[in-house]
């Protein structure tokens, strides 16, 4: 039901943290993975780890706030695999500010990063995908996407592009249903990758956020990870349009 073979699977941001680990897993599984990244520096690291287990990979460069470059990366990827059965949108950053010090230019870097590069990587990969009527699209969004997740004081920019991928994710699982293709998303807690280690670097915030945490202990990016795999699977072939949280309990605390 987890098997992969002879699927082929886009991870975004896969050259560190938790896409490093979804392209890992999906790999093992059998897809052949395209490990991207904004710089290609360690995504060569992760296909070769990937070609030690004995699976196949490659490394592209693709910023995902750039069109070109997201539909370079489908064009090669259908040159050399010859389709695209999965795209897990994950590339994203976080930066701290307060809220009445946010600039319009912090505003939109984040934005197209964490937003618009799931757009624009979803619609270059869809199309693909439409063709042979068949595909499955995961969005990594956050608990800090609002509604019955978390609100964060000085990452509003970032709550904002959170909520947004989880209204996406909705509407594109209603539009996308018509072609076969299901799209989930998933809302992970705190997990050990250095997007949190200026966070939990201080001993004071680890505390106060582990404290929150019902297992109080962050999640290793594995732990994710192996519902990527579960959610790309024909064993979630009954999904589409939700959102799966991946928090140790912290929302229902
Ligand atoms: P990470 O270790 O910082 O990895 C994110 C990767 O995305 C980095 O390699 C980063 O490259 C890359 N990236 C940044 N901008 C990009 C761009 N324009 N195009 C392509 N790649 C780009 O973070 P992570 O914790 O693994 O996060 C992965 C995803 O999970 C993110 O969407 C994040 O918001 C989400 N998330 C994380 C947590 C957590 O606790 N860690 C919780 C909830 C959700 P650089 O290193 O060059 O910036």
């Amino acid at each position: 039901m987890f098997d992969l073979k002879n699927k082929v699977a886009i991870v975004t941001g896969a050259r560190r943290g938790m896409g490093r680990t979804h392209a890992l897993t999906l790999a093992k599984a059998g897809a052949k993975v395209i490990v991207s990244d904004i710089s290609l520096e360690g995504c060569e690291k992760v296909v070769k780890e990937i070609k030690k287990d004995g699976g196949e990979g490659l490394a592209l460069k693709c910023d995902v706030t750039k069109k070109q470059e997201i539909e370079q990366m489908v064009k090669k990827t259908v040159e050399k695999w010859g389709k695209i059965d999965i795209l897990v949108n994950n590339a994203g950053i976080v930066e701290f500010k307060p809220f009445l010090e946010l600039t319009e230019q912090d505003w939109d870097k984040t934005l197209d990063i964490n937003l618009k590069g799931y757009f624009l990587c979803a619609q270059a990969a869809a199309k693909e995908m439409a063709k042979k009527k068949s595909g499955v699209i995961v969005n990594i969004a956050s608990v800090a996407m609002g509604q019955q997740g978390i609100g964060f004081p000085n990452i509003v920019h970032y709550c904002a592009s959170k909520g947004g991928i989880v209204g996406m994710t909705e509407a594109l699982a209603l539009e996308m249903a018509a072609y076969n293709i299901r799209v989930n998303a998933i809302a992970p807690g705190m997990i050990d990758t250095p997007m949190v280690d200026p966070v939990m670097k201080d001993p004071q915030q680890k505390k106060g956020i582990l404290a929150r945490v019902p297992m109080h202990r962050m999640a290793d990016p594995q732990e994710v990870s192996n519902l990527v795999l579960f959610l790309v699977s024909d064993g979630s072939s009954y999904m589409t349009g939700s959102t799966v949280v991946v928090d140790g309990g912290w929302l229902a605390g």
